[in-house]
């Protein structure tokens, strides 16, 4: 049979078959036949489930809304209950519509454009992460749109454009922009933050963390040059703030910022010793400058001090230590040149009164002179005996005052001279106890090293730094082994030799933060800021054997000169002489046990 294409043709057809095949006209029958006819019968197989199902799977199921509406087409096509079935997809294409308003060409089309321009604070690297981010953070279609233009809204924020003006180039018109807000994120449970509120606050911590990373970059990391160990750090954070993505990447960073910030705050603690200590130095020096203009040698001194200081970088223990030395110069002038101003003072009375008394000396002689020649020309031209006896007794009273008058004046010179022994034995006297007893001698005089009084200063500085660091200080105590023997066999001043020759290499040998000083006889002290008990045991180890390289020479005879140390360090909060104590126990043991040797003990 030829197939017909005319559909009244096929109609016609399919009732004669109909009769034919006594097949009842049920609609489902006539549409099998019609099929037949039309020779379309495969694909009209099943028809409408399959087509209708077709139709329902072909539909999106991205979100709950549209999934809950899938099962309630299947369901309908189950029942054959082509009304539900209806319904549903009014429903759905009324659902579908409301997300298809979302303008998501206007919204990529901004998105990309804002992703490449370079204006504002913002990279387009970072533009990159943050849209990154949001794209693998939304769960459907929905709250990947607010959260985009919560993430364009930031942007345009950090590009310095007012929101609310560029919110209309997104939307149509304000009436559609309330339309995307309000679409629900319905992955969020009830308790749950609305999305665009979330996106925003996303995008605004992105925006916040580039702020925190170029403040630390450019702002904190440049100020604190002069600790390379946080200059460091800060650019680490900076580094590491960028790649922070989840919560707990977050809460491991706070960490660390807390521990850089403490770390800051005693650096600009310490800054501000620095500045304190540096103020005062200078202060110091221009108030004594007036005093020095006279004496070139002083001022000279001076100046050359502050110009060494100045010339090696600034750290408070050198400015500690050069703000001690300029202040004992200054005192010890101050007291000498009262003691100066009194015995030239003395001097030039002296030289004065000697001066008057010469001149009154030789005025007198003079008269003495006209008048016992006067008595002689009459003695010559005397009658009688009684005028001679009553010109000799002249000449007697004469020679009587002449007499008075030069015994005068030698006790007068004789006092003088006094006073101005009086006068130099008293600068003697000062000199030599602004050298032993004065309270502000810190170092000593024949070693150069800080003695016991600078050494307690100093030890309560480390201390207090070591607190404030929350950083390990160690204390060494040496002792010369049997030095007793080296001054009676080479002599005191062969022993004060050893004593010098020691100090310089402890000082040479040792880092220039730590400290050195004469705490009795032939015992030192090292102190060693930042240094654990196992480095400090080391260094005083190391000392020993340079003492064995760089021998003592006396008379061009090396002498080889070896101490016993005990060593320990500073447990937080104990008193300094506890600390003391147990290196000075420990170095007893390292001589117990056979000296040149070191002791540790915690
Ligand atoms: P040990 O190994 O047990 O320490 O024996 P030692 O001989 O070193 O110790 P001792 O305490 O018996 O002797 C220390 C000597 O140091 C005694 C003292 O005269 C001498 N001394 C102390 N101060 C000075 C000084 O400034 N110069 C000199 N030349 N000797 C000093
Ligand atoms: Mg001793
Ligand atoms: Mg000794």
């Amino acid at each position: 049979m030829p197939t017909l294409t005319n559909p009244s043709e096929i109609a016609r057809e399919t009732f004669r078959l109909l009769a034919q095949r006594r097949i009842p006209p049920t609609p489902d029958n006539f549409r099998a036949l019609y099929m037949e006819v039309s020779g379309d019968a495969g694909s009209g197989e099943g028809f409408p489930d399959k087509t209708l199902r077709s139709l329902a799977d072909g539909l999106p199921k991205d979100t709950p809304d549209q999934q809950r509406l899938a099962r309630e087409l299947e369901q309908a096509l189950r029942g054959a209950d082509w009304n539900a079935y209806r319904g549903t997809l009014l429903n759905f294409v009324t659902t579908l519509s409301a997300t298809q308003r979302l303008a998501w060409g206007k919204l990529i089309g901004e998105l990309i454009r804002r992703l490449e321009s370079r204006h504002g604070a913002m990279s387009s690297t970072r533009k990159r992460e943050s849209l990154d981010h949001v794209l693998e953070s939304a769960s459907n279609p929905d709250t990947l749109f607010n959260r985009l233009q919560g993430l364009l809204r930031s942007w345009r924020q950090a590009e310095g454009e007012p929101s609310a003006n560029a919110a209309v180039e997104v939307a149509d018109n304000l009436a559609e922009e309330e339309a995307f807000e309000t679409v629900p994120d319905t992955q969020a449970s009830p308790a749950t933050v609305p999305a665009v509120p979330k996106a925003g606050s996303e995008a605004l911590l992105s925006e916040l963390r580039d702020i925190f990373a170029f403040t630390l970059e450019s702002a904190i990391a440049p100020q604190i040059r002069e600790s390379a160990q946080l200059t460091e750090e800060a650019r680490g954070l900076a580094r590491d703030i960028r790649a922070t993505a989840t919560p707990a990447d977050l809460e491991q960073f706070s960490g660390r910022l807390k521990h850089f910030a403490r770390q800051l705050e005693v650096l600009a603690e310490d800054q501000s010793d620095l500045h304190q200590g540096l103020l005062k130095l200078v202060q110091l020096l221009l108030e004594n400058v007036g005093g020095m203009v006279e004496d070139d040698h002083w001022l000279q001194g001076q100046i050359e001090v502050l110009r060494a200081i100045v010339e090696q970088p600034l750290s408070i223990r050198i400015i500690e230590d050069a703000e001690r030395r300029l202040k004992e110069v200054i005192f010890k002038q101050s007291q000498l040149e009262v003691g100066l101003v009194e015995a030239k003072d003395a001097l030039k009375n002296m030289l004065a009164g000697f001066v008057d008394q010469l001149a009154e000396f030789s005025d007198a002689t003079s008269d003495y002179h006209d008048k016992i020649e006067s008595c002689a020309d009459r003695i010559s031209t005397a009658q009688d005996v009684r005028e001679i006896g009553s010109v000799l007794s002249e000449v007697m009273q004469e020679t009587r005052a002449m007499q008075e008058s030069a015994q005068h004046s030698r006790d007068e010179l004789r006092q003088t001279q006094e006073r101005v022994r009086t006068s130099e034995e008293r600068i003697r006297q000062l000199e030599s106890e602004l050298e032993i007893t004065s309270d502000l001698v810190r170092y000593d005089q024949l070693t150069g090293a800080l003695n016991r009084r600078g050494m307690e200063e100093m030890l309560q500085k480390e201390v207090g730094r070591a607190e404030r660091h929350e950083s390990q200080l160690c204390i060494g105590l040496l002792d010369i082994d049997d030095f007793k023997r080296i001054n009676d066999s080479l002599g005191h001043d062969a022993g004060d030799d050893a004593l010098i020759h020691l100090a310089k290499l402890c000082r040479a040998t040792l880092r220039p933060q730590d400290t050195v000083a004469r705490y009795g006889g032939e015992e030192f002290v090292v102190l060693l800021p930042e240094t654990g008990l196992e480095d400090a045991t080391t260094a005083l180890v190391r000392l020993q054997r340079e003492l064995t390289k760089h021998f003592f020479l006396h008379d061009n005879q090396k002498v080889l000169i070896t101490f016993s140390a005990g060593v320990t360090r500073f447990h937080a909060g104990e008193p300094q002489a506890n600390a003391v104590k147990r290196a000075d126990t420990a170095m007893y043991q390292a001589k117990q046990s056979g000296k040149n040797r070191v002791v540790s003990v915690e």
